[in-house]
């Protein structure tokens, strides 16, 4: 097997693998506040780690590369707390189609983004279209908890909390998995921690929001008391199988596809 990593590989590689027919799987993420808690690498600590073990699996079956994990996203509803690194909206939108310009220009013709931050969500999947539309190429996107929604229903994932929710027991529990050392217990929250119930609860595409009170109250949704190391290693293992799963299938489909047009 090639390296899977797009960064290990050199111009010559990679212009033979875009010929070749390789997909690029960029993983979006971000450096944001996660309570008083957890590290503001949260995200992309799971992010990363989602997909390279996902990429790894998947790569088994279909030719991908994956790209390095852009580390900060659309966090503007973070900033107040501090702990945040941030692009707005516009800028963001337009990052993510430079990043597709470059692996267009680079010769590569099937582009995946793959997130790990709910504020990134919107502009990946305008990014991907906008690129579709632009460009005779294939795109794809999607976050990990759209991908593994069934699986981590399953095995009961809800018993936390929100999923994924912000920075309360399923993040911490995930977190707790890869990098326990990094939670600061004597700041976890109090089990009284109120739930914004109205956060996420609508049909799914309905939006509502409240000045302040985006991501929960003090800037998380729900108490991260139950997180527990092995349920996190759990469902980060759901969750890298129903995320393999995804890429091979969307794989699949961008080969048909290219047969079709030729
Ligand atoms: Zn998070």
């Amino acid at each position: 097997m090639n390296d899977l990593l797009f960064h290990h590989g050199t111009r010559e590689t990679l212009k033979r693998q875009a010929q070749e027919g390789y997909a690029v799987v960029v993983p979006l993420a971000a450096t944001e506040q996660h309570g008083p808690h957890l590290p503001v690498f949260t995200d992309s600590m799971i992010g990363e780690h989602i997909a390279f073990e996902a990429c790894k699996k998947a790569a088994m079956s279909t030719k991908l590369l994956l790209a390095p994990t852009l580390v900060v996203g659309c966090s503007q509803h973070h900033l107040a707390y501090g702990g945040t690194l941030s692009f707005s909206s516009s800028t963001y939108l337009l990052m993510l189609k430079e990043i597709g310009e470059s692996l267009v220009s680079g010769g590569f013709r099937k582009i995946i983004y793959l997130n790990a931050h709910g504020g990134n969500e919107p502009f990946m999947h305008q990014a991907a279209q906008d690129l579709a539309v632009q460009h005779d190429i294939w795109t794809a996107s999607a976050s990990y908890w759209s991908l593994s929604r069934s699986a981590l229903m399953e095995i009961q994932a809800q018993e936390m909390g929100m999923v994924p929710g912000h920075a309360g027991g399923f993040e911490t529990s995930l977190i707790a998995s890869l990098a326990g050392h990094l939670i600061r217990s004597d700041t976890t929250d109090s089990p009284k921690h109120p739930q914004c119930s109205w956060i996420n609860a609508g049909p799914p595409g309905s939006f509502v929001g409240k000045h302040s009170y985006l991501t929960g109250v003090d800037g998380y949704t729900d108490s991260a008391l139950p997180a527990d190391a092995a349920k996190g290693s759990m469902y980060l293992q759901a969750i890298i199988e129903s995320t393999a799963h995804w890429l091979v299938q969307v794989g699949n489909w961008m080969n048909e596809g290219a047969e079709v047009t030729k």
